[in-house]
């Protein structure tokens, strides 16, 4: 049987301190076997580390190459509208008179001083 009460792996793990835990394992076959499945996985994590890294770089080289590609039609379809006014001047100046238009001359209800009259 075991020197001490194993609590689980994880928590001997967390709680004992490095020597003690060695001290441990190697008395507890549940803690061993745990033990063993962890540095595996540690090991598939170190191996899959590079792939990771050069997928994720794949990844943003993807990203960077739709961005490109989204400001390329989006500049290619803007221009057109901004050059369509033959004179961007002619443009403001329609724009302005537009706005300066009375509330009377828009066709809308006024009162006696001009003001918008809603009844
Ligand atoms: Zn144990």
């Amino acid at each position: 049987m075991n020197e001490k009460k194993c609590n689980g792996y994880e928590s001997m793990y967390t709680f004992l301190s490095e020597e003690d835990f060695q001290k441990h394992l190697e008395t507890c076959e549940d803690c061993q076997k745990e033990h063993a499945r962890m540095q595996r996985v540690s090991e598939l994590v170190q191996e899959a580390k590079p792939y990771m890294l050069q997928e994720k770089k794949k990844q943003s080289k993807i990203l960077k190459a739709a961005c490109a590609a989204f400001l390329v039609v989006f500049a290619t379809f803007s221009v057109p509208i901004y050059t369509a006014g033959t004179n961007i001047y002619e443009d403001v100046i329609a724009m302005n008179e537009a706005n300066s238009l009375t509330i009377e001359e828009m066709g809308l209800p006024v009162d006696e001083y001009g003001f918008l009259y809603i009844n």
